[in-house]
């Protein structure tokens, strides 16, 4: 899509912190971090959010959650825990309009989130 913000860092027009990259997705530092640990992992493709999200992409998710799994095991905060967030719309927070999921980890995260 050509005026995504996350279309264009994942093609490289616009520089992010990367973690991670495939054919596939990639995953990066979130540049205002929440959390000790806080990257963004998202699909290449253009999705919206996760409200547009189909039956045709279990493939997809699985491989990201997969990826999530793996980063957090290197960076070493999957054995005290991390969260595994996507907004959606506008009540929910989302604020940038391509699918992504926030992984934050290194601190106890508070629940219910405000
Ligand atoms: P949302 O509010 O849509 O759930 O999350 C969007 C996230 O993208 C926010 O946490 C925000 O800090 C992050 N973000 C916005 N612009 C940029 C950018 O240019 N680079 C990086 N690395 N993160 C960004
Ligand atoms: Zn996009």
């Amino acid at each position: 899509m050509d005026d995504c913000l996350f279309c264009k860092i994942a093609a490289g027009q616009i520089p992010s912190n990367k973690l991670y990259e495939d054919d596939q997705l990639l995953a990066f530092y979130d540049i205002d971090p929440q959390a000790p640990t806080h990257f963004l992992v998202i699909p290449k493709q253009h999705i919206d959010s996760a409200a547009a999200l189909t039956e045709s992409d279990a493939a997809l998710l699985g491989h990201i959650y997969a990826v999530i799994a793996d980063l957090c095991r290197q960076l070493g905060v999957a054995e005290n825990g991390y969260r595994v967030v996507t907004n959606v719309g506008a009540d929910g927070g989302q604020s940038v309009k391509h699918l992504h999921f926030h992984v934050l980890a290194g601190r106890s995260l508070a629940w219910p989130p405000g």
